[in-house]
């Protein structure tokens, strides 16, 4: 029987598994590799908090780009969500909890189907890949940190997110109980007594998940939050339909021509007294292959440039998460500083982070406990990560050429050093955001979850709405 190695067990990998075991005629097995975020939930929906919210509504969150309407529908089988209008229910943004949910469940229903015809056998092993050697450029050998290895057909590496970045320091913070070098590690536990400082490096969606849980719990301490930028997230927002304003033709484009559009169609909505982000909004479903006709120079130019505005438009949360975060700006809890942070220095009472405000002048500010909330590490060959380390080292993949992740062909293959693409290994998910820029949330990575498992199964593209299914009004 064949046998197909996923490796991780997030959103990505798990979707990856579901459509293997929708699509695939023949007896297969699938060995979903899977360490250190819970199997199905991974990173995003691990969270046990009810604060913490989807921030793409309801329906635009089904796991199936050929069912659109499938997490909405599940919802409503839910008694907590069965008596609520439909209307509303489509623009709900959800528990991230009840998401990992469903995706749970969706999981459990193929590993146990109930279905007698379905040949898909799924498993799931607790460990960390290590390793992948390639035999004849036909079969793997996936070795494991803590166990045996296993042979594999084909291997998905779904491994999500790299671990965040980390800063210069006078010492090791390593294993200093003040600094959580990974916001995604249990930290309540290190929470300093009321009238304490909490120090976030970061502005970002998981900066705001730390603040509405302080909040939740009742802290009472100052929360300083520090970014380059100093900018929070916008707000979702109830727009308009507007005109698909992208050309067919986007190669000659560039990134002038483009900021030319982008500035054209913001003022235009700005006349209409309309929000400006619905422009940015409409490049949704164009973003990959506007991102894929720039050059490198390009790429690099949006990359310092323009990506600080775009992530703060682009990444948005839902309104009542907007409303608690200026309430706790008015309130005073939570201050935000815009300076680019140079060293964190571990002091006796406290860690000092350094940074630079815009005159350029050296600023420092204390926290009792400092969480690192500066996202994922995006030089990918600087990561360390052992399996890729590897992988790297011995050609079976090859960094995209910004060095943010890996690169594929148009299945999904991993292109190797020698420039053919993998029979052996596929890759999705964030990996490939130097690759396709627009890859980190379920509307795309629900496309590439089946495109992968088609492409393994060498099954012509199943039909499916991309652009129609994303719509962003609320
Ligand atoms: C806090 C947060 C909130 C988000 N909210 C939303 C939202 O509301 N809507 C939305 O569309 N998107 C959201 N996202 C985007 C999110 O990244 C995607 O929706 C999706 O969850 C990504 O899943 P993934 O499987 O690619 O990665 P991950 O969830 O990171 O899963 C990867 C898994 O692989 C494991 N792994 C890595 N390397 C190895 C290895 N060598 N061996 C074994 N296992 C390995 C990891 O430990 C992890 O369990 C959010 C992201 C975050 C971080």
């Amino acid at each position: 029987m064949k046998t197909v190695a996923i490796i991780g067990g997030g959103f990505s990998g798990t979707m990856a598994a579901v459509n293997l075991a929708r699509l695939c005629e023949q007896p297969l097995r699938v060995v979903i590799i899977n360490t250190k975020r819970p199997l199905g939930r991974g990173t995003a929906y691990s969270t046990g908090r009810s604060e913490h919210l989807l921030n793409v509504a309801a329906r635009n969150m089904s796991a199936l780009p050929d069912h659109p309407g499938h997490f909405v529908d599940w919802l409503r089988s839910r008694c907590e969500f069965s008596d609520v209008p439909e209307d509303e229910l489509r623009e709900l943004f959800a528990p991230r909890r009840v998401y990992g949910d469903y995706l749970r469940g969706l999981l459990g229903a193929c590993m146990s189907p109930i279905d007698a015809r379905c040949r898909v056998q799924i498993e799931a092993i607790d460990d960390e890949a290590v390793d992948i050697t390639v035999r004849d450029g036909r079969t793997a050998k996936i070795d494991l940190l803590g166990g045996d290895g296993f042979e594999a057909d084909q291997v998905v590496l779904a491994t999500g997110n790299q671990a965040p970045g980390s800063f210069p320091s006078a010492s090791p913070l390593r294993y200093d109980p003040r600094y959580r070098a990974d916001p995604w590690d249990e930290w309540l536990s290190r929470l300093p007594p009321p009238g304490g400082t909490v120090v976030l490096l970061g502005t970002g969606l998981t900066m705001v998940d730390i603040v509405l849980t302080l909040g939740e719990i009742g802290w009472n301490g100052k929360i300083v939050a520090i970014s380059r930028n100093g900018r929070l997230p916008k707000s979702h927002f109830r727009g308009i339909a507007y005109e698909d304003f992208v050309p067919d033709e986007v190669d000659e484009l560039g990134l002038a021509g483009l900021r030319r559009l982008v500035q054209l169609h913001c003022e235009r909505l700005k006349q209409m007294s309309q929000n400006s982000a619905i422009a940015i909004d409409k490049l949704r479903p164009h973003t990959q292959r506007l991102w894929q006709s720039l050059s490198k120079e390009d790429k690099e130019e949006f990359l310092r440039e323009d990506a600080p505005e775009w992530n703060v438009t682009r990444h948005r949360i839902a309104v009542s998460i907007h409303n608690r975060m200026t309430d706790a700006l008015e309130a005073g809890r939570l201050q935000v500083i815009a300076g680019t942070i140079d060293r964190l220095a571990p002091g006796e009472r406290q860690i000092d982070v350094v940074y630079r405000d815009a005159d350029g002048s050296e600023r420092t500010t204390g926290g009792d406990l400092v969480i690192n909330c500066t996202g994922p590490q995006l030089r990918f060959t600087q990561a360390s990560l052992p399996l890729f380390d590897q992988l790297l080292s011995k050609g079976l993949v090859t960094a995209d050429e910004l060095d943010m992740g890996i690169r594929v062909d148009d299945r999904f293959a991993a292109i190797q050093s020698d420039g053919m693409a993998s029979s052996v290994l596929f890759a999705i998910g964030p990996l490939l955001r130097g690759s396709l820029w627009e890859t980190t949330a379920v509307p795309e990575l629900r496309v590439q979850a089946m495109r992968v498992a088609e492409s393994m199964l060498e099954r012509e593209p199943t039909a499916v709405q991309e652009h129609d299914v994303i719509e962003y009004y609320i």
